[in-house]
């Protein structure tokens, strides 16, 4: 028989924990259960809102007598699926940042955002590896992978995480490190909420005061070239050099002036670790070939790396999908071109960020994260204010992802995938051998899908079909 959510129930969970409990009869509810990307819109049976891990800990007993699933939600940034009707553990009030600059690692509580993380590693010239985005949450893009501006030269933050407090479907609390269930630890990083709600986790920092950095915009109609251009170039720069460019529709919104709505520019954006003069010397060759419209680059302190991409900070509804791209072939570039520039396009933007370098030198079996011989990651992505423009923006990536279908190296990253997308597609983020293994996690940590709102692990068809090997 069917358990009932009744008020003795939800009584009871509220004298159990610090934290705050809410039902959609709380004033509190509505507010909490928003995502940052408001292409969710989730109506959870219940929010917890943790105090610390003992509070996560009875939220998962409760679930699990009550039958419920567990979602966990820091910013709302990366919603894989709507917690409906389900528990929804809401970390924004574990938010302790704790910063050793001698041994140059960061202790983060689970509700942390990046932006707390600089606030606390930038006074003492330390740089955590966060993405473009300072106002993501630091675990759920962790556990993801992460692949920020020091990418090149430092890899993914995955890479760099010292150990991982979890508590797990048994709602035991446990530490996961290379020393401590080293199984869990290795399937954490990379396989996404599927094991557990992490309640802290610990990360090197990097020294690294300055970058030379920022952007250069160009008018679309050059896109065709830059791109080409591009491809010569990332050949020739070293590993300190981690950059993008993007092929940007500019959104016809009421606060753009009119003339600008639906043109098209390219942005070049670049961070360089290392004396600016060096960094300005690797950019000479953007600026010789072309003069862009605008030149942002200089020598910036690193508190200031969130201004390389300008990221929105206001909840957007947007909906995105990725490829991994091996060549950036002529081929694959008319492909772009011909998506971006189509005057019914409804997509903002496509962007080619240059992988490689630290993150293809660490071995594919290290931790979950496979694909790392992925040249480039190619993310595009609209916005979706409405139902309608959901649906127009989801059948125009199909039909783009279908012509892009020869040219890429059939991977992807799950950081940069939203929603059902990732029911069949997750297995592709993974290796043949890395996929089994998360697999077998999941069946051990994991057996009644507790978790089952992070990307979907599901057994791989008899064949193996679609499974990468690399
Ligand atoms: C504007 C923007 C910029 C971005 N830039 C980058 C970038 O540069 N590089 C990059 O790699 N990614 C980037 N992303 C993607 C981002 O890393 C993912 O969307 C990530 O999942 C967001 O994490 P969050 O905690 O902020 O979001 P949430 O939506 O709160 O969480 C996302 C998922 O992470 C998991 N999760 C979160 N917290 C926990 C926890 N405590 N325990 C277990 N599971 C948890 C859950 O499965 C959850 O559904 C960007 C996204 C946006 C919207």
């Amino acid at each position: 028989m069917a358990f009932r959510l009744t008020d003795t129930h939800i009584a009871q969970l509220r004298r159990q924990v610090a934290g705050s409990v809410l039902t959609p009869d709380d004033a509190a509810y509505e507010q909490t259960r928003l995502t940052w990307n408001r292409s969710t819109n989730h109506y959870p049976a219940l929010i917890l809102v943790p105090r610390h891990a003992d509070d996560v800990a009875a939220g998962i007993h409760f679930a699990r007598e009550a039958g419920l699933g567990v979602a966990v939600q820091s910013t709302g940034h990366g919603t894989q699926y709507p917690a409906d009707d389900n528990l929804l553990i809401v970390t924004s009030q574990m938010d302790s940042v704790q910063v050793d600059p001698e041994a140059c690692i960061a202790q983060v509580e689970a509700g942390v955002i990046w932006q707390q993380v600089l606030d606390k590693t930038t006074p003492h010239g330390l740089a955590p590896l966060l993405g473009s985005s300072p106002h993501v949450g630091v675990i759920g893009y962790t556990l993801g992978g992460g692949i920020g501006w020091l990418a090149r030269r430092y890899g993914l933050a995955a890479d760099s995480v010292r150990w991982i407090d979890i508590v797990t479907a048994d709602g035991v609390l446990k530490r996961a490190s290379s020393a401590e269930n080293s199984d869990l630890f290795w399937g954490l990083r990379g396989g996404g909420g599927n094991f557990g709600v992490v309640t802290a986790m610990a990360f090197d920092l990097y020294p690294v005061e300055t970058v030379y950095g920022g952007s250069l915009i160009y008018s679309g109609a050059v896109a065709r070239d830059a791109l080409r251009f591009y491809r010569e170039w990332i050949e020739t720069v070293p590993d300190e050099l981690t950059s993008s460019i993007t092929v940007l529709k500019i959104p016809s919104l009421p606060q753009v002036p009119e003339a600008m709505r639906g043109t098209i520019q390219v942005i070049v954006r670049a961070a360089f670790v290392g004396p600016a003069t060096e960094g300005a010397a690797w950019m000479q060759p953007w600026l010789d070939w072309h003069s862009p419209v605008s030149n942002q680059l200089h020598e910036m302190p690193f508190a200031e790396i969130d201004t390389i991409s300008n990221d929105p900070t206001q909840p957007t509804a947007g909906l995105g999908s990725n490829e991994m791209v091996d060549k950036l072939s002529d081929e694959l570039i008319d492909v772009i071109i011909q998506y971006v520039t189509n005057p019914a396009s409804p997509l903002t933007f496509t962007e080619l960020r240059h992988a490689g370098g630290a993150i293809a030198r660490v071995p594919v079996d290290f931790n979950a994260i496979s694909n790392r011989d992925a040249r480039l990651y190619l993310q595009m992505a609209g916005l979706v204010p409405t139902a309608e423009a959901y649906a127009a923006v989801k059948a125009y990536i199909r039909g783009y992802r279908e012509a892009l279908r020869p040219y890429v190296q059939g991977g992807v990253y799950l950081n940069f995938t939203k929603g059902s997308e990732e029911d069949h597609r997750a297995k592709d983020a993974f290796s043949t051998a890395n996929y089994a293994r998360l697999l077998n996690l999941k069946a051990r940590y994991d057996p009644e899908n507790l978790f089952r709102f992070s990307y979907r692990l599901t057994q791989p068809e008899k064949t193996n079909a679609g499974l990468k090997s690399n």
